[in-house]
């Protein structure tokens, strides 16, 4: 069987089904494949959407433990069920693949289940258990994303050394576990599993957590999270990880071997090209495995496209939506663009991390002129009444024109607020601009507007 289509994508992540949606908005008969049940990719069945609801229940059930009570609310013998806590979780992920199946029929886009492999002349070939069959497609656009990525002597057994994946469904609270990597994923699961009770032990190879972050905001996020009773060993290379039965053995270059019974591999992630017949159809990748793509997202291969997590650069499912739009409009209007200047990046610890634009470490080793404003939450009315007070926002503006260059975060909602700084900065704002638009009293976005009037150190409450 041969199916003719005018775009077939190669994973549903939050880029692939994304590309497929505004293809076929844009007119085109558009297929996407997908080798798991469940759409949505990595975002959706084992990375944002999950965690998020482990991070939003479990920081209930902290706060209940530990600010309820100062505010005058008695609640006695909190207690976790997790087999509740996951079933919550995974009935949100099922609503919202259902709701990405809708949306594919809405759009009349064929859903094909099965491994998708590239057989070149525009031709993919499908392979499931109940059979093969075989798709041509005028472009294909690989959308394949990424996995979790180990070193030798630091694989994942399945059982009590995980990834991310495994991390989100384990079925009872390690009473010590230790995560091998300070960066996103390391502190988000890291705090879900303290707050239900484990010791969490942080190693990171670096001297800092957060690489790639703001340093100041990420140097506040070491002492919140330290205080909040995560323990960090910063500057730890991790030389071997072993397992049996039911402790775990980390060795540690120099230091001694740390006992626990669970370990978490978060250090990074590598594109997901596995079998996709990449030199088959002439899909150049780079030294790194990523596939090489133009200013258009086409690969070396005619007719063959890549968006998203494969191709590098940020990976965030946000930043793969926007090429995947992009992809698509560029091939159906001539037009498409991504402004990698202005994609934010949130963290989901509490408080939350966000941040758009240029770190003030950036500007520095660059020797670009900047001014910075900053703004605690502390002497935010509306953080105050909420109990949110640690953190603080910081607004950087070039020094010659005071147009914003990075805003950076930390505090609660900071999720949200980046959105102002970003949709701010995509108009090519000033700070005098942020600063002079009326922000709703009392609301937490007020301290963006004291930060940005603190560039020019007029911010009124502090
Ligand atoms: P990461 O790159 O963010 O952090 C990995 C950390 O591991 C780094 O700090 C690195 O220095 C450290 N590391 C590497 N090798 C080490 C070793 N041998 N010993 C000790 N430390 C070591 O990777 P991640 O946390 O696995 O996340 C993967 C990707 O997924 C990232 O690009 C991230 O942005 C993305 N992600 C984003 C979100 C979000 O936006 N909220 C959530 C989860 C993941």
């Amino acid at each position: 069987m041969s199916d003719l289509y005018d775009l077939i994508v190669i994973g549903a992540g939050p880029g692939g089904y994304v590309a497929a949606i505004r293809a076929a908005q844009l007119g085109m008969k558009a297929a996407v494949v997908e080798r798991e049940e469940k759409l949505g990719g990595t975002c959706l069945r084992v990375g944002c959407i999950p965690s998020k609801a482990l991070l939003e229940t479990t920081e209930l059930f902290e706060k209940s433990r530990h600010q309820f009570a100062e505010r005058g609310i008695i609640a006695r013998d909190v207690s976790v069920d997790l087999p509740k806590m996951m079933a919550h979780k995974d009935g949100v992920v099922a609503q919202l693949d259902g709701g990405i199946q809708g949306l594919l029929k809405k759009h009349r886009i064929d859903r094909h289940f099965g491994h998708g492999r590239l057989l070149g002349d525009g031709k993919v070939e499908v392979a499931a258990e109940s059979g093969t069959v075989q798709l041509s497609g005028q472009h294909i656009l690989i959308a394949t994303g990424s996995v979790s990525t180990s070193f030798p002597g630091m694989e994942p057994d399945g059982d009590r050394i995980g990834t991310s994946t495994e991390a989100l469904s384990w079925p009872d609270v390690p009473n010590h576990l230790v995560v091998i990597g300070a960066g996103v994923i390391g502190l988000e699961l890291g705090t879900v599993w303290r707050r239900l009770g484990a010791k969490v032990s942080v190693l990171e190879y670096l001297p800092r957590i957060l690489p790639g972050t703001d340093s100041q905001i990420a140097n506040e996020a070491q002492k919140i999270l330290q205080k909040q009773g995560m323990e960090f060993h910063l500057g730890t290379k991790v030389q071997n990880v072993s397992a049996d039965g039911q402790s775990c053995r980390v060795e540690i270059d120099g230091n001694a071997p740390i006992e626990c019974d669970r370990v978490l591999i978060a250090v990074g992630r590598r594109p997901c090209t596995d079998r996709l017949g990449l030199d088959q159809a002439g899909v150049d990748t780079d030294q790194r495995g990523f596939i090489r793509v133009n200013s258009a997202y086409r690969t070396t291969a005619p007719g063959v496209f890549a968006i998203g997590d494969v191709i590098g650069g940020a990976m965030l499912a946000h930043k793969a939506e926007e090429e995947g739009i992009a992809c698509v409009e560029n091939l159906a209007t001539g037009h498409g663009h991504v402004n990698y200047g202005n994609i934010p990046g949130v963290i989901y610890t509490a408080p939350e991390i966000a941040s758009v634009g240029e770190t003030e470490d950036d500007l520095k080793e660059r020797g670009h002129e900047y001014r910075v404003g900053r703004f605690s939450f502390a002497a935010n009315g509306r953080a105050r009444a909420a109990g949110h007070t640690e953190g603080f926002v910081k607004v950087i503006a070039d020094a010659e024109n005071d147009r914003v260059l990075g805003v950076h975060i930390i505090g609660a909602h900071a999720g949200e607020l980046i959105a102002e700084a970003a949709v701010a900065m995509e108009f090519g704002a000033s700070s005098e601009d942020i600063a002079r638009c009326c922000h709703a009293h009392p609301t937490l976005a007020e301290a963006v507007k004291e930060a940005a009037l603190a560039v020019d150190k007029r911010d009124l409450h502090s």
